[in-house]
């Protein structure tokens, strides 16, 4: 087989990549140079793909416990176990948990299956963990889940805000990217970050802060910007609205950062206008993350800094494809196509699929939905490519909640995860390097994922499997896709609703694309370049700013979870490559010299973390770049693993009132050692 062009399955930068395979199951792998998110480039996951295509571990055909049977006979139990529980307990007590691993088409055939035909909004997905809180705040200040930013943007900007992002390790295109642009313009960078970390050792400047000490520093700056008279009040008279009083009601104060530093920053962000803030975990991850994301879009509506070339709020999606999600409804409360539960929006819904039973509003949002599963009222399950008994918060409970749930089915391609142990069914999925579909990344382009070895075993498309259930339950004709492109069709042609209702997300030129064209699609943005600058899908037509107020600081030490570089969620995938495991061998407790000394901690000995939802214990790694007060643990290691080291078991599971997101980044936490 010739070269493939297809996208990598990793982060949500969505690097075009060439895959060019050398045997039945080997393949070489380079950046594509077409490619608009990377041009050729390619961090050390994408590089080392090749070593994790074999078929080490990977469930290959059906199974219903622990005997093999045929799709028929799965897909038979499933739709039974399905329609049962409905039947006597009502949709509600069903529930899809999908995944931003999940390519759009599948995302669209799961989320209309439940949305439209089974009647529940009870579908969520991962992504909840991950980046709801833009989400969220996206759609309180433009009307619209919308990205106002492109990748672009960074080597037009004079400066460069990172807030919560180690975008070194876990973005890593961009950061090469950040570089090149500062090598080529001179731009100047700010990392806001209670940890020092690779990212933060080459900023122009490190604020460091309090965890969650993001909204009042970005609540100061707009004040400090107003007192300089930094702000554009033309741009607010015209294409914004202001809650009365707000910004003169600001405090001031940014909370426990270094006055010095604070001046500092706020003299680069005063001279320097075309500035672009890239925000990621460490604003969405939180309790407050919505108010914490508001805040800093604030700053930009109300200096103007938005919609021009280098200026610009910018959420970079952790998974490579939860804008995706987003795009087709994977959230437990959105419809699709970026559609609330309006009754003209549901009106309008369940005309277009002529669903007989569209749900009447949202659905449980992924924490309460585990909680629903933990006392009984939802009773069948479909998880989707994720993990949840390792990397939902309070990972303990969840796995309580699997164990009593009487029907689980999880659809996935390695055949022994923490949570394939609570299954009663298992059903074969098709990995990277066999699906076919499409993913958006962070700066909204669509591209390709192409398959380029056979299906190993039974394994088959998530998509296919959905409508296989369906077609069982009696909607043959809703669900006769033909392929990928037949779901990417309709659901193109769906986006008529929401351009229709005049929000920024159409896709409808693509409505009658061919098998051919779908094929060899391009890399596609939708929106352009920069969709929010004068006109916003509000109905006011304006922006809005949102007043938000800094949470108190919490006492005692604090527990921050994060990625590694070199791994991948919870490593079912990148466990599998020799090189990438080389680079941290095991999760460590990241704990400052001060901190250490005081709890008796060592260096290379092992430590324990309580929180109030669980314990683990981890190997010491005394350092500097964690400041007094501050802990750090990787999220990655499992019970699979055999490890003891399970951050999301000391999670606590408080999420923010308006996005249902977890705070991973702020458990109040004791460590002794071991
Ligand atoms: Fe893949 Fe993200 Fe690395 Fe690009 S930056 S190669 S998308 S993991």
């Amino acid at each position: 087989m010739s070269a493939v062009r297809t996208t990598c399955p990793y982060c949500g930068v969505g690097c075009g990549i060439v895959a060019s395979p050398t045997g039945p199951r080997d393949v070489a792998i380079k950046g594509d140079k077409t490619h608009p998110a990377n041009r050729g480039k390619l961090c050390s996951k994408g590089t080392h793909l090749g070593e994790t295509v074999g078929l080490e571990g990977r469930l290959l055909h059906p199974m219903i416990g622990d005997s093999r049977v045929t799709w028929d006979m799965a897909l038979d139990d499933v739709a039974a176990r399905l329609a049962d529980t409905v039947v006597n307990y009502g949709p509600d007590s069903v529930a899809f948990y999908v995944s931003g691993q999940l390519l759009t088409e599948d995302y669209y055939v799961a989320n209309k299956l439940m949305k439209g035909f089974i009647g529940s909004g009870n579908i969520d997905t991962n992504s909840r963990l991950c980046m709801a809180s833009a989400v969220a705040a996206h759609t309180r200040a433009f009307g619209e889940d919308l990205v106002p930013c492109t990748y672009a943007d960074l080597y037009a900007a004079d400066l460069i805000v990172l807030v919560g992002s180690n975008t070194a390790w876990c973005h890593p295109v961009i950061w090469q990217q950040i570089e090149a642009a500062r090598e080529r313009t001179g731009c100047k960078l700010v990392v806001i970050d209670p940890r020092r970390t690779e990212t933060a050792e080459r900023a122009d400047l490190h604020v460091s802060l309090a965890p969650d000490g993001d909204l009042a520093l970005f609540n100061a700056l707009l004040a400090e910007m107003a007192g300089r008279g930094k702000l554009d009040t033309d741009y607010l008279a015209a294409h914004c609205e202001v809650p009365e009083g707000f910004i003169a009601g600001l405090d001031a104060a940014a909370h426990g950062i270094d006055p010095a530093i604070f001046d500092k920053l706020a003299e680069l962000v005063a001279a320097h206008p075309r500035m672009v803030t890239v925000f990621s975990m460490g604003v969405n991850q939180s309790v407050c993350g919505t108010d914490k994301a508001n805040a800093i879009i604030n700053l930009h509506l109300a200096t103007g800094r938005i919609g021009l070339p280098g200026a610009g709020p910018f959420s970079m999606t952790g998974q490579p494809n939860a804008m995706g999600g987003r795009e087709v409804g994977g959230l437990a409360n959105m419809l699709a196509c970026h559609l609330g539960f309006t009754d003209d929006e549901r009106a309008a819904v369940r005309q277009f699929w002529n669903a007989p039973n569209l749900c009447s509003g949202p659905g449980l949002k992924a924490v309460d939905m585990f909680r629903a599963v933990h006392d009984g009222r939802i009773r069948f399950l479909w998880i989707m490519a994720t993990n949840p008994a390792v990397s939902m918060p309070d990972a303990m409970y969840v796995r309580e909640a699997l164990a009593r749930c009487p029907n689980v089915v999880v659809s996935d391609v390695i055949a022994d995860t923490d949570t394939t142990r609570f299954a009663h069914v298992r059903l074969p999925a098709l990995a990277w390097s066999e699906k076919d579909g499409t993913v958006t990344n962070s700066e909204r382009v669509i591209s390709r994922q192409r398959p380029f070895f056979l299906p190993p075993g039974e394994a088959r498309a998530d998509w296919l499997a959905l409508c296989h259930v369906a077609q069982r339950l009696g909607h043959a004709e809703a669900f006769a896709f033909d392929g990928p492109a037949a779901v990417f069709r309709e659901y193109a042609a769906m986006t008529a609703l929401c351009a229709e209702r005049g929000k920024v997300l159409d896709l409808t030129g693509m409505a009658d694309i061919s098998d051919t064209a779908y094929d060899a699609l391009e890399p596609s943005r939708w929106g352009g370049e920069h969709p929010l600058r004068t006109r916003y899908p509000t109905p006011s037509g304006k922006a809005r700013l949102v007043a938000v107020t800094a949470p108190a600081q919490m006492p005692g030490l604090r527990l921050n979870t994060g990625r590694y570089r070199d791994q991948w969620h919870t490593m079912t995938r990148t466990g599998l490559s020799p090189r990438l495991s080389a680079h941290r061998r095991e999760p460590l407790l990241e704990v400052s010299p001060g901190d250490a000394a005081v709890i008796g901690l060592v260096d290379g000995g092992l430590g324990r973390v309580t929180t109030p939802a669980g314990t683990a214990v981890f190997r010491v790694a005394v350092s500097e770049w964690q400041a007094p007060g501050h802990a750090f643990v990787p999220i990655h290691w499992t019970d699979a693993m055999a490890s003891s080291s399970r951050t999301g078991a000391l999670v606590v599971p408080a999420t923010d009132p308006h996005s249902g997101q977890p705070g991973f980044k702020n458990v109040a936490a004791s460590l002794t050692p071991v």
